[in-house]
C-alpha cells in the first residue's frame, strides 16, 4: 500500500482524532530515547567525548589560524590531554592502563569524528596504527616495553607501511630488513627512491618509534613483509641512518604532520621483530605457525582491521555533522514566496530540498546501524567471544565493504550540504571547508575503496574460501584460472533468484506491476538480492568466457573488473539494507519504531530507485512500478521532513561542533 494515505504534512499538523486503521500518524520523536538508540550500548564512551570535544571547541578556530607548526603542536597536546581521560586508551588491555574494550574504542573514535578531524586522525595514527600494531602483531615483551607510554601519548609512533612506489600493493613493498646472525640485529635499508615511506602520519614532527613494514630476508632466503618496531627520532633529531622529510601542505588534515622515511642501514635488534606470527631464531632461522605466506601475510594485515573500521565510521559521523548543519540550516533559512504571498519559503518545505537531503539522512541511518554491526562483530572476533577463520573472513569483507560505501557517503553529504546551504555554506566558519577538505581522503587510506570492494567480490566469487581470498594483487591470474565458476552459476542461477524473489511478492510475479508491497521489508530485499546476486553470476559468466576463450586470466579480470565493483558495491548495498531493516524490527512499537520504519523505507526505496535503469533493463521493474517508486520516495519524504530536526538532533552532535553561527544559529540550536 503507498504511504500516500494521509496528505503530506509540511506544517505541524491539527490534533487528529483516534486514527482509523491503516492511516498514517505522524510519530512523535522522543529525541534523547532515539539518541540512546543510536548511541546503544557505548553511550558513556560516546558522552565521555562529547564533552571532551566541547572542552576543546576552540581548535575549530586553531585550524583556522595558527601556523601549520602550532595547529601541529595544538594537535599533538590536545592528544595527549584526551588521551588522560581514558578515552583513546579504550581498545588496548588494562593491565598496561587501556579500556579492556575494544567496542568502546571503536565508539569513541566514531564520536570524535564530530569534532576537529586533524585530532581524530592523529589519535588513529597514535593509538590505533602504532599502537594497534604493537598489540596485534608484537608479543608480551613488545607490549610490556611500549604500550604503556604509548597509551598515555608519552612515546608517539608512526605506522610506516606505505611507500612512494606501493601503497594498495603492500606485498611489493621494497624497503628490506636483513637479518645479520653475527650481531643478532636486523638491518632496515630503503633500497631504491621509491621504497622511501610516504604519507606516514606522525613522522614529520613527533614520533620518536615507527612500525616499519619491510621484506623479511634470512639466511638468503626472502620472507615476505613483516614489521619492526624502529626507532626514528630521539630528543627531536632523526636517528643516526634515518632520512625525514615533510610532506608538506596537504589538501587537507594539516594538524597531522605526515611525513617521508628513508632507512640507510639501520640497525635494529632481534628483539624489534613483532613476532606474534612469525620469529627469526638468534641463530637465523626463520619460523611461523603459519605455512602459506600469503595467509600469513593477510593473517597479519587481518588483525589491523580495526582502523578500517574506525575510519568508516569516522566517515558516516562526519557525515551526521553535515547533515545536521544543513537540515537546521534548511528550517531556519527563507527563499521566495511559494506557497504564500507574504512569507517567503523554509527551504525544506520544497520537495526538492527534501528529495536532496532526506534521503541522505535516511542512509546515515542505515549506515550507522550497518557499522554498529561492524563494530559489534569486530569486538566478539578480537575479544574471543567468537571464533573461526570464515567468521573472521567475512568480517574483513563487511568491513572492507562498509568504509567504502561510508568514507564515499561522506564525501558526497557533505558536498550536497554544502550546496544545501548556499554560499553561506562555503564560508570557512561554517564548518564545511574543513569537513569537506579533511574527509576526503577518507575514501583513500586505510584501503582505496576501489581496491578494498575487489576484496569484497573476491570473497564472495570464492565464498571465503582461504584458498583465493588471500591473494595480492599478482595472484588474480590464479585466482581467475582457480575460481570455481561453476559453483558461482549455480549458486546465482537467474531461474532460482526468480523464484525466490516470487515468494515475496503479493499475488506471486503477477503482481510484480501492481504498486503493492513496495513497503514489504522482504520485498526490497528481495530487489536487493536479486541484483547482487545477479550481477555476481554475471561476473562469473563474463570470468568462464574468458577463460574459455584461453585469455590471459589478468587480462579477463580488467576487462570485468567494473562488473566486479557493481556486484561487490550490490552486496555491501544489501547488507546495509538488512542492518537497517533488523534494527527497526527489533524496536519495540511506538513512535520510534514508526519514524525509523520510514526511514528505513526512504532507503531502500531511494536505493532501489538510484539503480531503477538496471532493475528495468533486468525485467525486475515495469515502467509503472518505477514510477510508483519514484512518487513513494517522495511521498516519504513528506513525511519524514516534520520530523528532519528531530531525526538531526538525535545523532548527538555537541553544539560547540555545529558552530557555524549564520546557518544553525549562534547557540547552534
Ligand atoms: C593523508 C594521508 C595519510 C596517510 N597515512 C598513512 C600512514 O600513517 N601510514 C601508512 O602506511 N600509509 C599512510 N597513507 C597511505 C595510504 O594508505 C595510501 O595512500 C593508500 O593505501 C593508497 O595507496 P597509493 O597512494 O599508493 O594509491 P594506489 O594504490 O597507487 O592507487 C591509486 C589509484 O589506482 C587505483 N588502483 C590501484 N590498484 C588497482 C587495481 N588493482 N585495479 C584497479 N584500480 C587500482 C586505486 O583505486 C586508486 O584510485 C596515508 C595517505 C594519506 C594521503
Amino acid at each position: 500500500m503507498s504511504t500516500d494515505t494521509a496528505p503530506p504534512s509540511a506544517a505541524t499538523p491539527e490534533p487528529l482524532p483516534e486514527p482509523a486503521a491503516g492511516v498514517y500518524v505522524e510519530p512523535t520523536i522522543d529525541v534523547s530515547a532515539l539518541q540512546a538508540v543510536l548511541d546503544g550500548k557505548y553511550a558513556e564512551i560516546r558522552n565521555l567525548v562529547r564533552r571532551n570535544l566541547a572542552d576543546y571547541a576552540s581548535v575549530l578556530e586553531d585550524a583556522e589560524t595558527l601556523s601549520t607548526d602550532d595547529y601541529r603542536e595544538r594537535v599533538k597536546q590536545i592528544v595527549v590531554e584526551m588521551a588522560a581521560t581514558g578515552q583513546t586508551g579504550m581498545g588496548f588491555p588494562q593491565e598496561y592502563g587501556g579500556g579492556g574494550d575494544i567496542g568502546a574504542s571503536i565508539a569513541a573514535f566514531e564520536t570524535l569524528a564530530f569534532g576537529d578531524l586533524s585530532v581524530l586522525v592523529k589519535v588513529g595514527v597514535q593509538f590505533g596504527l602504532f599502537g594497534g600494531a604493537i598489540l596485534q602483531l608484537g608479543t608480551r615483551e613488545h607490549h610490556d616495553a611500549y604500550l604503556p607510554g604509548l597509551i598515555t601519548g608519552e612515546t608517539m609512533g608512526c605506522f610506516a607501511m606505505t611507500e612512494t612506489g606501493h601503497g594498495s600493493n603492500v606485498q611489493a613493498l621494497g624497503t628490506v630488513a636483513t637479518y645479520d646472525v653475527a650481531t643478532q640485529e636486523f638491518v632496515i635499508t630503503t633500497t631504491r627512491e621509491d621504497a622511501r615511506k610516504d604519507y606516514i602520519g606522525n613522522a614529520a614532527k613527533h614520533a620518536e618509534l615507527a612500525v616499519v613494514f619491510a621484506q623479511l630476508h634470512v639466511a638468503g632466503g626472502s620472507e615476505g613483509v613483516h614489521a619492526f618496531v624502529v626507532p626514528i627520532r630521539e630528543g627531536g633529531k632523526p636517528c643516526p641512518g634515518v632520512r625525514i622529510e615533510d610532506d608538506g601542505l596537504k589538501m587537507g588534515l594539516n594538524g597531522v604532520d605526515n611525513g617521508r622515511l628513508w632507512f640507510d642501514e639501520v640497525r635494529v635488534p632481534r628483539t624489534a621483530m613483532l613476532n606474534r606470527f612469525a620469529d627469526v631464531t638468534p641463530a637465523g632461522v626463520y619460523e611461523s605457525a603459519i605455512e602459506n605466506p600469503n595467509k600469513r601475510f593477510f593473517t597479519m594485515l587481518g588483525t589491523l582491521i580495526q582502523g578500517r573500521v574506525c575510519v568508516g565510521g569516522a566517515g558516516i559521523n562526519a557525515a551526521k555533522v553535515a547533515m545536521t548543519i544543513a537540515t537546521k540550516y534548511a528550517l531556519r533559512r527563507r527563499q521566495f514566496e511559494a506557497t504564500s504571498d507574504d512569507t517567503e519559503e523554509l527551504l525544506l518545505d520544497y520537495g526538492l530540498h527534501q528529495r536532496r537531503l532526506l534521503p541522505l539522512l535516511a542512509r546515515t541511518y542505515a549506515l550507522h546501524f550497518t557499522q554498529e554491526r561492524v563494530s559489534g562483530e569486530l569486538h566478539d572476533i578480537l575479544s574471543g567471544v567468537v571464533e573461526g577463520e570464515q567468521r573472521q573472513r567475512e568480517l574483513e569483507s563487511l568491513a572492507a565493504g562498509v568504509k567504502a560505501l561510508g568514507t564515499w557517503h561522506a564525501t558526497r553529504t557533505i558536498q550536497e550540504c554544502r550546496e544545501a546551504c548556499g554560499g553561506a555554506g562555503y564560508l570557512a566558519v561554517n564548518r564545511f571547508a574543513a569537513l569537506k577538505a579533511d574527509t576526503d581522503v577518507f575514501t583513500t587510506f586505510e584501503g582505496d575503496n576501489h581496491v578494498l570492494l575487489q576484496l569484497v567480490a573476491k570473497g564472495l566469487l570464492t565464498d571465503y574460501s582461504s584458498e583465493f581470498a588471500d591473494l595480492d594483487q599478482f595472484g588474480m591470474v590464479r585466482f581467475v584460472a582457480g575460481l570455481a565458476v561453476e559453483t558461482v552459476l549455480e549458486r546465482t542461477s537467474v531461474h532460482k533468484l526468480l523464484e525466490r524473489i516470487k515468494d515475496v511478492l503479493p499475488g506471486g510475479d503477477d503482481g510484480w506491476d501492481q504498486e503493492a508491497g513496495l513497503l514489504d521489508p522482504d520485498y526490497q530485499l528481495a530487489m536487493l538480492r536479486f541484483r547482487e546476486e545477479h550481477m555476481l553470476g554475471g561476473v562469473a559468466r563474463r570470468l568462464k568466457r574468458g577463460i574459455d576463450n584461453k585469455m590471459n586470466p589478468g587480462a579477463v579480470f580488467s576487462q570485468v573488473q567494473d562488473h566486479v565493483i557493481g556486484a561487490a558495491r550490490a552486496h555491501v548495498e544489501r547488507l546495509v539494507l538488512e542492518a537497517f531493516v533488523e534494527k527497526t524490527r527489533a524496536l519495540p512499537d511506538g513512535d520510534l519504531k514508526v519514524a525509523l520504519n520510514l526511514l528505513c523505507d526512504l532507503h531502500a526505496l531511494s536505493t532501489i530507485e538510484a539503480d531503477r535503469a538496471w532493475f528495468m533493463e533486468h525485467g525486475r521493474l515495469t515502467s509503472a512500478r518505477s514510477k510508483a517508486i519514484s512518487r513513494e520516495v517522495s511521498s516519504l519524504c513528506r513525511k519524514v521532513r516534520p520530523l528532519a530536526a528531530d531525526l538531526g538532533d538525535a545523532f548527538g552532535v555537541p553544539p560547540e561542533m555545529l558552530r557555524a553561527p549564520d546557518l544553525v544559529g549562534p547557540t547552534g540550536v
